[in-house]
């Protein structure tokens, strides 16, 4: 700690990849952490076990862009899309939806929301080298570089604005012809004939394992992992004094709320008001692929990220907005592995293949900026969640900057945009 030197209890709900690199920073600091977590750390009930593994400095453009709202009625009937709505969940989506749509409504709104995004992942690939490494565990990172296929120049130049919005926000990657492609991805199809390469990128070769690592770290440090559900805070005087759970009650100076998509119960709790909902995605796993990338790659029709990880080759992606509870659709990893079977002919055939499958909650706000601060009623508790599809890239940045809040330090970014109060 620099600048406040007494070390502080504090409970960190949730051990998804925010919870355990926010824990492992406060611990760095010297505080006395609780971590607060039910399940096993970075276990499948958790995003942070199923992503796509990618720790991407480009993924700074939004979901929702201009022009979106004219194919939300095709969302609404076409089944196999890479984004669905289910008519169930439509009326208690309604608020979220709206302000989605309006966050993306022009050219100017999605500059601001890239710039910021910008902001906590630029440095997203070091940040996690460096936790690793402080961890012991460097294997889990990979800086291999990132590579997104195209049918051709044009399908690229038609997301014109998207690669605008990276390059001004400092992006920097290499454009493959054909034969460059075929070179570096002998496995992918023909029908692909132009890349970027982005080398700053990297992945992670097993995310629920690289969480569960943090946590045994931040625990041989001092942390106590505590298996509970939190559901609320006391309170006296607007100062902190503890959490319940269903296992007790937690004494503490300081909480932050870490818990993904059932964040906004814990922030109602606190007195303060989200918009939250599950951009619900899923993955199948191929264990012994025939064929398949050397690079994470995404291939752009397929609106997918297809990753080598320790476990096979991790087909991700899919965004269903349903309600958090409702069943999975398995159908939508047929879709994910439909579309790899065109993008690496040699993978097939479709029976031959054991896939494992798994659906997962994007905890998304509908602006796609995380809520990172303090809560508006107290001063004792913090926000970290709402990192819908970029939290496995944000999670170390987000736990530095919540452990610099708490240690009395400036903020690396300005979180002015991340606070709670833009919900009012
Ligand atoms: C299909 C898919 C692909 C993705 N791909 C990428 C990608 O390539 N790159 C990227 O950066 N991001 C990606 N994401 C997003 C990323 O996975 C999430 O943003 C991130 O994992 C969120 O982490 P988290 O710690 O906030 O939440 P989670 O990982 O969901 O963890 C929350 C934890 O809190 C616990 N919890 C819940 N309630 C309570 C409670 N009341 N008390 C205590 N604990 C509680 C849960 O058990 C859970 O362990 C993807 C997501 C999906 C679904």
């Amino acid at each position: 700690m620099e600048q406040d030197k007494k070390p502080l209890r504090i409970a960190v709900i949730g051990a998804g990849i925010v919870g355990a690199a926010t824990a492992w920073e406060l611990i760095k600091d010297g505080h006395a952490v609780t971590q607060i977590e039910p399940s096993e750390p970075g276990g499948p009930q958790a995003a942070s076990y199923g992503n796509g593994a990618w720790i991407s400095p480009a993924s700074i453009v939004p979901m929702s862009m201009p022009g979106l709202w004219r194919k939300v009625p095709g969302y609404l009937l076409d089944p196999n899309g890479p984004l669905v709505l289910r008519w169930a969940a439509l009326p208690s989506l309604a608020p979220w939806l709206l302000r989605f749509l309006m966050a993306g409504w022009t050219a100017r709104k999605v500059e601001r929301t890239a710039h910021l995004l910008a902001s906590i992942l630029r440095d997203g690939p070091q940040r996690h080298a460096i936790l690793a490494e402080e961890i012991g565990r460097p294997d889990y990172i990979r800086q291999t570089g990132l590579l997104y296929a195209y049918r051709d120049r044009n399908a690229f130049a038609e997301e014109a604005l998207a690669w605008r919005l990276r390059r001004e926000n400092g992006l920097r990657w290499r454009e493959l012809d054909s034969e460059e492609l075929r070179r570096r991805e002998p496995d992918l199809s023909p029908a692909y004939r132009f890349g970027v390469f982005v080398e700053d990128g990297a992945h992670c070769t097993d995310p629920g394992a690289y969480v569960a690592a943090i946590v045994r770290a931040a625990c041989a440090r001092g942390a106590v992992l505590h298996r509970a559900l939190a559901n609320g805070f006391v309170l006296k005087s607007g100062r902190l004094r503890a959490v319940t759970t269903d296992h007790g009650r937690i004494d503490c100076d300081r909480a932050v709320i870490c818990a993904g998509i059932y964040s906004r119960a814990l922030a109602r709790a606190a007195g303060d008001r989200v918009l939250l909902a599950s951009e619900r995605g899923y993955h199948g796993v191929i264990a012994s692929p025939r064929a398949g990338p050397r690079l994470p790659i995404m291939p752009s029709d397929g609106r997918m990220a297809n990753t080598p990880t320790a476990a096979g080759l991790r087909l991700s992606g899919q965004v269903e907005l349903a309600h958090v509870d409702a069943e999975p659709d398995w159908a939508r990893v047929d879709i994910l592995v439909q579309h790899a079977l065109k993008t690496y002919p040699g993978l097939g055939p479709r029976e031959g293949l054991a896939i494992e499958r798994w659906m997962g909650h994007r905890p998304s706000t509908p602006d796609g900026r995380p809520v990172i601060g303090p809560s508006a009623t107290s001063p004792d508790i913090f926000h970290a969640f709402g990192h819908g599809h970029i939290g496995l890239a944000s999670g170390p940045i987000t736990g530095r900057i919540i452990a610099d809040l708490i240690s009395g330090r400036a903020a690396p970014v300005d979180l002015t945009p991340f606070a709670i109060s833009r919900f009012g």
